[in-house]
């Protein structure tokens, strides 16, 4: 009797521990962060912005869509060797998650494909709808609140796609393509977005049609909080003076998951930096960027999803600024003051439609060339001059090591590190009193 009693409670005991494993398991599933790549070629530039999650089977299907992707615009491109940065082409994939619930991902990969080999952009995008617990795709009919009215969704959604293209697909097509497994659809709040890629598309239409639906959709969508930043209690007052050598760190394309670390770096030296982050990554950071903000560093607009902003038309371009502005202000309640245009490139365009002041940098430290430390710590600490501005990118980890270098380094030189802001301010002293 009290064996059995023993054994009893040992498998009470088993079958608790193996609960909270899978559910710290799962739990960890949940955990992701927004990577951006950006190289820049010779013939064309590549810009890369995806979703990185601790679910190996959902990387494997994004990286799978990328590579597919990137080997499309390979095939495309006709390596034209341009020198001149206008003339290259250029291949961007954005990506979006949009929390539906605990459990239910829905995530938006957008590929635009644009420059001389193209006569026109080609644009497509593709959606992963994933239950995080079991792992596995969902279709629109496994999102539906009200399952039994896929039917009146399908006929409102070939009638709204009839008004967009009258000949875009026949009912024929539509009805094939169309069915309960169709998985290119966004779900956001109550609205939901159907997305018809021009390959499958019967004309020569030559962009994405979207199609949007309300849906009765809000048990389906976690609303997430605006965090206000914590008041610190005393801001330490900066002393920064004008008559000592000042030096700006820049760091563009974050945040990445390199970031906080950089961010204590800074921290543990008492030094500020400026981070010229994208848009699309504002959401998936939004602590950690408060915490920058805390620590005084600034922040600037580098576009939302880094597009090359001086091949964009007017339109694209101030959706591109405007759009990263309002997620700022909308997650963070701060306004960056300066853009730092993408690939450096600024044209009259730029200027024109923009009420940022347009910064760039003297130093490139060319992190994203050099795999090695130090080499980076070279470009950053030979030759520094007062007023400089230095390059970097939080999206790597060697830039993360070096700068446990560099950051002495300067000191050691008698440089104060100064943000944007603090630079333009310490001009303007030095203006007044020369
Ligand atoms: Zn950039």
């Amino acid at each position: 009797m009290k064996k059995k009693s023993i054994i009893l409670l040992i498998s009470v005991l088993i079958i608790i521990l193996v609960t909270i494993s899978i559910l710290l398991l799962n739990k960890k599933k949940n955990i992701y962060h927004m990577e951006t790549i950006i190289d820049n070629k010779q013939t064309y530039v590549e810009s890369i912005t995806t979703l990185v999650t601790k679910d190996k089977k959902l990387n494997k299907l994004l990286n799978k869509y990328i590579t597919n992707q990137k080997s499309h615009f390979s095939t495309k491109i006709k390596n034209l060797n341009n020198n001149y940065l206008i003339g290259r082409d250029e291949l961007n994939i954005d990506c979006k998650l949009n929390v539906l619930n605990k459990t239910t991902w829905n995530i938006v990969v957008i590929v635009a494909m644009t420059g001389p080999s193209f006569t026109e952009a080609y644009h497509e995008i593709t959606c992963i709808t994933w239950d995080t617990k079991r792992q596995k795709e969902l279709n629109i009919k496994n999102v539906l609140p009200d399952k039994s009215n896929f039917k009146d969704i399908k006929n409102e959604v070939f009638e709204k796609l009839r008004k967009e293209c009258q000949t875009c697909l026949s009912k024929e097509t539509f009805n094939k393509i169309f069915t309960e497994d169709f998985k290119t659809f966004e779900i956001e709040k109550n609205m939901m977005t159907i997305y018809f890629n021009p390959n499958i598309l019967e004309n020569k239409q030559i962009d994405i049609i979207k199609v949007t639906l309300e849906v009765s959709n809000k048990a389906y969508y976690k609303d997430a909080k605006t965090k206000e930043i914590k008041k610190k209690k005393s801001t330490p007052v900066r002393i920064i003076d004008s008559k000592k050598p000042v030096v700006a760190l820049t760091f563009d394309d974050g945040p990445s998951k390199y970031t906080e670390e950089i961010i204590n770096i800074l921290k543990s030296y008492n030094v500020k930096a400026t981070f010229f982050i994208l848009g699309n990554k504002v959401d998936a950071y939004q602590d950690i960027l408060r915490k920058s903000i805390e620590n005084q560093n600034e922040l600037g607009n580098h576009s939302y999803n880094h597009k090359w902003l001086s091949k964009l038309s007017v339109g694209d371009l101030t959706y591109q600024i405007d759009k990263t502005q309002e997620i700022i202000k909308e997650k963070l309640n701060y306004t960056p003051k300066y853009l730092r245009p993408t690939y450096g490139s600024v044209t009259n365009r730029i200027r024109k439609n923009t009420n940022l002041e347009i910064v760039l940098w003297t130093v490139d430290t060319k992190d994203w060339k050099y795999h090695d430390a130090n080499k980076i710590i070279e470009q950053a600490t030979t030759n520094i001059k007062d007023e400089d501005i230095i390059l970097m990118h939080d999206i790597f980890d060697r830039t993360k090591d070096s700068l446990k270098t560099i950051i002495p380094k300067l000191l050691d030189q008698g440089f104060q590190f100064v943000t944007i802001s603090e630079l333009e301010e310490v001009k303007k002293i030095r203006s007044i009193t020369k």
